[in-house]
């Protein structure tokens, strides 16, 4: 079986925007907007060479919320593998949830099982590449990421570089700074 590194994406890989409307941080919607964060190439190639898949796990309701069109996610795609390949790294899956329960977009209106913290897209994936997720981990930077990891049996990363991580009911394994921390904690082998 094999044994993967699942990975949020905004905020993780790429930089999340400060969305004033909604007075929180959402995703790029313009490809101009895309940006990985500083090491998290490096950090998703030492994952690829230790051996862990890098699987992507993101809610992505742009689309349900008319924010984006499929296309654009397509293209978003593309553009981050490409970034990824021109350091050496790449992602062995992406796993997008699309659904809202409020959606403007009828066929994406669900109360799904992959919304994180459901852990339905780490479930899925781990049929899908044979994976074992106890011998996995889930790294994002939201409480829900960890509850996600959490229901579906992996180690879970918190990413904060608050001194004290917010309590949430939801502990992770560990706390690392940023994706790179994240993945010298795995590398050594630290559960
Ligand atoms: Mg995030
Ligand atoms: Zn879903």
């Amino acid at each position: 079986m094999n044994r993967a590194v699942f990975l949020d994406r905004d905020g993780v890989i790429n930089a999340a925007l400060y969305n004033p409307v909604e007075g929180k941080l959402d995703s790029p919607y313009k490809l101009q907007d895309f940006r990985l964060l500083p090491g998290a190439a490096q950090a998703i190639r030492e994952i690829n060479s230790l051996g862990y898949l890098a699987v992507v796990v993101s809610n992505q309701p742009g689309v349900a919320k008319g924010k984006c069109g499929l296309a654009f996610l397509d293209a978003l795609d593309e553009r981050l593998n490409w970034e990824l390949a021109r350091q050496g790294a790449h992602l062995d899956a992406i796993y997008y949830c699309l659904h809202h329960p409020q959606a403007q977009v009828e066929s994406l209106r669900a109360s799904c099982d992959c919304r994180k913290p459901q852990p339905g897209l780490l479930l899925r994936a781990a049929r899908e590449l044979d994976i074992d997720l106890a011998c996995s981990y889930m790294v994002g930077d939201l409480p829900t990421d960890v509850a996600t990891g959490l229901a579906a049996g992996c180690r879970t990363i918190l990413l904060s570089d608050a001194e004290e991580p917010p309590l949430t009911g939801h502990q992770p394994h560990l706390v690392a700074t940023d994706l790179a921390a994240a993945v010298r904690v795995i590398a050594e082998g630290r559960r």
